[in-house]
């Protein structure tokens, strides 16, 4: 995939570049630190963050009695918010 990456600011395109530059604080804090980040997805022709997506698939071994569903709305827009999704590209433009 090989999708250009925006200037900072505009809508992200899921270039991917942030996540395959670095993993982020979040990715590193529920999965471990490991590059490039476990919850990295492609699909659709573009990257997607897994934690947003599915949080399930990736942190259910932590909540075992939870239901599935419930904890991807509740944990996926907690993770959502927290990484600024549709706020426009955070990535430095110089990265
Ligand atoms: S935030 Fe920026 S660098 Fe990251 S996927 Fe979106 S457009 Fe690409
Ligand atoms: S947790 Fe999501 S946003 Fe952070 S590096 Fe991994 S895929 Fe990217």
């Amino acid at each position: 995939m090989s999708t250009p990456k925006p200037p900072m600011g505009s809508p992200c395109n899921g270039c991917g570049a942030c996540c395959l530059a670095e993993t982020c604080a979040i990715g590193t804090d529920l999965l471990g630190y490991a590059s490039p980040c476990p919850a990295l997805e492609t699909d659709d022709g573009r990257y997607w963050c897994g934690l947003v997506r599915h949080p399930s698939k990736y942190l259910a071994s932590h909540f075992p009695e939870a239901d599935r569903r419930a904890l991807d709305e509740f944990l996926g827009g907690m993770i959502e918010q927290a990484l600024g999704v549709g706020r426009g590209c955070d990535s430095d433009d110089d990265a």
